[in-house]
This record gives structure tokens, sequence and C-alpha cells, in this order.
């Protein structure tokens, strides 16, 4: 499988390249040359299925040229071998229609972890016996970050520089990173910035031809493909449990950077029978705008309960614009410099349509988010945290017909949002017990003034030159 950049003027690369690359040298992103497409008797022959088995099945054809299916497999279970539930996304009953998709039960306790802990097996296997040394940059808005960071502590050929926004995330999040205390890790706290900040700041380290022709850079963030990769597995595994391929299945999917959802979206070009893919975000609401009314425009980000969606910029919404727009690389460079430099974009007409043949969307504010949450309780027992009870509560007003079932993807455990679980339901989640000691480690990182200038010599004075 070769990959391809959004942006029509980066070279191909291989699984490998892909992997270690994160943004594409034109500033798009990568995708596979052509989607894999699973027949109906292919679907089917997954019902039985394992869930590194599902993953095998669902990831082989991106991998391959550059991983046998043992060296996939065994990569997939020492992966999720990591997770403490049997079923590894455990799927949660609801009501006659609903069902939880548990994505939680990795090291960090976002579903992060589904991705994050394959692409630090990836890196490792990639570098190991190379003389590469590669330096990790990436910005959080709190989970990407800790799974990141327990994905790869202690690795060798492997520096990160973790970016997130002082003061924005929660203190389980924050805690989860900065209390991580290994050589090739480097927390920065960004003051006085949102996680566009970060965001936007990685990016221009990316674009910097001094800065990132110094040093052998390389993402975590949903830019990379193979995070994108991993997550399409769990739509399959739950969609198959559910009555796939004879039966099509909503998934409601609580949205920041679009790279979830835009995983459902590959997942439903492969094959898999998808009725409706809903987008739930936060007052963040542009994608919500965008696929609605057609407005992609940047609002000011509006801190929330739910800071994994504090985003006004999407980046994988670039990936959703190029295969819709019939993948002209050169057209939607064009599109993205001139949102690059006003900060909006209209969606043509031919992008909107195609968008809502499959996707719907909805804002759901904190008054929603916390009737969600205490429906969950109250009438099924489920404590949920902030982010999964915007995606439900987007699910239950979908308005979807009564036969269809809808999966919610649970994307962080509660006790990582315990003060907005506790303002919502009165009870307080327990931490589990895997990460019990969090507040009583010590903590690391530096908090640098948010300009390109400050990261740029803290980063070049620890990482290795290329
Ligand atoms: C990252 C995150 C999201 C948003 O996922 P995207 O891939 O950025 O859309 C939602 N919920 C939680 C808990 C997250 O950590």
């Amino acid at each position: 499988m070769r990959y391809i950049s959004t942006r029509g003027s980066a070279p191909t690369l291989d699984f490998r390249d892909v992997t270690l690359a994160g943004l594409a040298s034109d500033g798009g992103l990568y995708l596979p040359e052509s989607w894999p497409s699973f027949s109906r008797e292919q679907i089917a022959a997954m019902q039985g299925l394992s869930y590194v088995d599902t993953a095998v099945a669902v990831m082989l054809p991106f991998v391959t040229g550059t991983l046998t299916e043992a060296e996939l497999r065994g990569l997939c279970t020492q992966a999720y071998g990591r997770f403490a539930h049997a079923a590894v996304v455990p799927l949660v009953q609801l009501d006659q229609q609903h069902w939880l998709l548990e994505l939680f039960h990795g090291p960090t306790l976002a579903f992060k972890d589904v991705a994050l802990q394959l692409l630090g097996l990836l890196f490792e296997r990639f570098l190991n016996g190379s003389s590469q040394q590669v330096t990790v940059i990436g910005a959080t808005s709190g989970d990407t970050g800790s799974a990141a960071i327990d994905a790869l502590a202690g690795r060798a050929g492997v520096d990160v520089f973790m970016l997130h926004p002082k003061g924005r995330v929660s203190d389980v999040q924050r805690r989860q990173m900065t209390t991580v205390i290994a050589p090739n890790i480097h927390n920065i706290a960004l003051e006085d910035a949102s996680f566009d900040d970060c965001q936007a700041l990685v990016k221009a380290m990316f674009n910097d031809a001094a800065f990132s022709g110094s040093f052998a850079l390389s993402a975590v963030n949903s830019i990379n493909w193979a995070r994108l990769m991993a997550q399409i597995v769990y739509y399959f595994y739950a969609a198959v449990r559910l009555g796939a391929p004879d039966r099509a299945v909503a998934f409601a999917v609580p949205t920041g950077n679009f790279g979830d959802v835009f995983a459902g979206y590959v997942a439903a070009k492969m094959g898999l029978p998808i009725a409706k893919l809903i987008v739930a975000t936060n007052v963040n609401d542009i994608l919500h705008r965008a696929l609605s009314v057609g407005d992609y425009s940047q609002g000011t980000v509006v801190p929330t309960p739910s800071p994994s969606m504090d985003i006004q910029v999407s980046s994988n919404f670039e990936r959703l614009l190029f295969d819709l727009g019939g993948r002209d690389g050169h057209a939607l460079a064009a599109q993205m410099h001139g949102f690059e430099g006003t900060k909006a974009m209209q969606l043509t007409n031919a992008q909107r349509a195609a968008a809502n043949a499959l996707f719907g969307s909805d804002r759901i504010d904190l008054d929603d988010m916390a009737l969600a949450m205490r429906w969950a309780f109250d009438s099924c027992g489920q404590t949920i945290d902030p982010h999964t009870a915007i995606g439900l509560s987007a699910a239950r007003r979908a308005g979807l017909g009564a036969d269809v079932p809808v999966v919610t993807l649970a994307t962080a455990h509660p006790a990582k949002f315990g003060d907005a679980v506790e303002r919502a339901t009165g009870q307080r989640p327990a931490l589990p017990a895997r990460i019990g000691d969090l507040f009583a480690r010590e903590e690391r990182y530096a908090s640098l003034p948010g300009t390109f200038d400050a990261v740029t010599a803290y980063i070049a004075a620890r990482a290795v030159a290329r």
C-alpha cells in the first residue's frame, strides 16, 4: 500500500515512512492511495473474531509491503494485551436502541490508547536497528499526550516533546503526562494558549524548513495516518456484533479533530454498512457548522468540561474534503491555503452534498451534556464522562429509525473528568486501581510562553539533530 498527500505534491510513501512522517512535506496529510474493500462475506466472517483478530483482518491491507500478517498479529497482541478488559473495547447496552462502545480500558483511560499503544510499538519496530533518532512533537488537549507518553516513555530512538495548553487540561490528564519521569519525555505547558495554539505551533514547526530540516520530526497527533488506521478496527468490531453486514449500524462520535469519526468514514468506504455517522461537538462547533450549513470558519475556543473537544480547527477535516472532492490535491491545497489566510472557508455544494449522505451533526451545550450524563446514570446505571455524554446526547436526538442500533463511542473513563461527572450525577467516580497513586507522584514540566521562538529553542537544546 502506498500513501499520498491531500495537497498533491509530496512524495508518496510506504507504510513505514508514513508512520514515521506525520505531516506531508507539502503541508497536507497522508492517506492510502485507494481504499481497500471487504465483501459482505468477508465482513460476516468477522463475527466470531477476537479484537486482535479483527484488528489484523481490518489493518492488514494498509500495512502490506511493510509488515507480514504474523508481525501485525504480534504487535496487536502486545498492544491490546495491555487493556484492562478481556473484550478490549466492550459494548454496553443502554436501552433498546442505544449502546456504548467503551474505548477507555487502556493504560491512560481514554480511547487514544487504542491507537497509541500500537503506534508506540510500530515506532520501536521501525527504528530498531537503525541509527535514526526521531523527535516526536505533539500538541494535546489532554488525552493524546498521556497516551503517547505512556506508549513511548523509555523507548530507544524517540524523544517526545508534548505541548499542552497550561491550565486547560484536567488534573488527571496533566498528571498522567507530567508524572512520567523518563529521559526521553519532555512536557511543555504553553502559557496563555488554547489547544489550537499548541496545534498551530506544531504545524509551524513542521512547516519551518530550517527547524524541520534539523531534526527527524514525527507526529503522534491524528495527523498521523497509523493512528486513524487503528481506530477503524472498532467500528467493524462493534458493528458485526450488532448485526453487520445484514444490518446497518449508526455511530455517534464526540469529535474535536475529526480523527475518530474519520476512521468511521474509512470503515464505511471499506464496505461496512453504516447508517449514519453523527458528529457530536460541544459549543466549539466548527464541525457542526461545516456539516449543517457549509460554514467552516474558526471561532474563538471556549473552555468546557469536555476539554479534549475544545478545538476550532479540525485537522482531519482536510482528509474528508480531499476524498469527497474527487481527490484533487491541487484544488484542495488552494482551498486550504484560503482557509489558512482568512480562517474561514465555505464548503462547495458538492462537498456538502457528499458529506450529508453519510454524516449528521449536532452541537451539545452544557445543559444537554449534563442531562445525558444523568439519563445514563439514572436510567441505565452507567457513569459516563462529559465527552461521551456529548456523543450520547447527539445520538438520542438524531431521530434515527427505531430499527437502527446506535453506538455512542465512550471515549474516556469518567474518573478522568471526575469534577464534571460529580456535578452532573452527585457521585464521584473512583480512579481505577491501576493508576491510583497518580496524585502522590512527582510532576515535571516546563512552562513556556506560546511563541515559536521560545518553543523551538527549548526543543533544539534537547533533541538529537539528524
Ligand atoms: C481526543 C478526544 C476526543 C476527540 O477525538 P478526535 O479524534 O479529536 O475527534 C473525544 N473525546 C475524548 C475523551 C478525547 O480524548
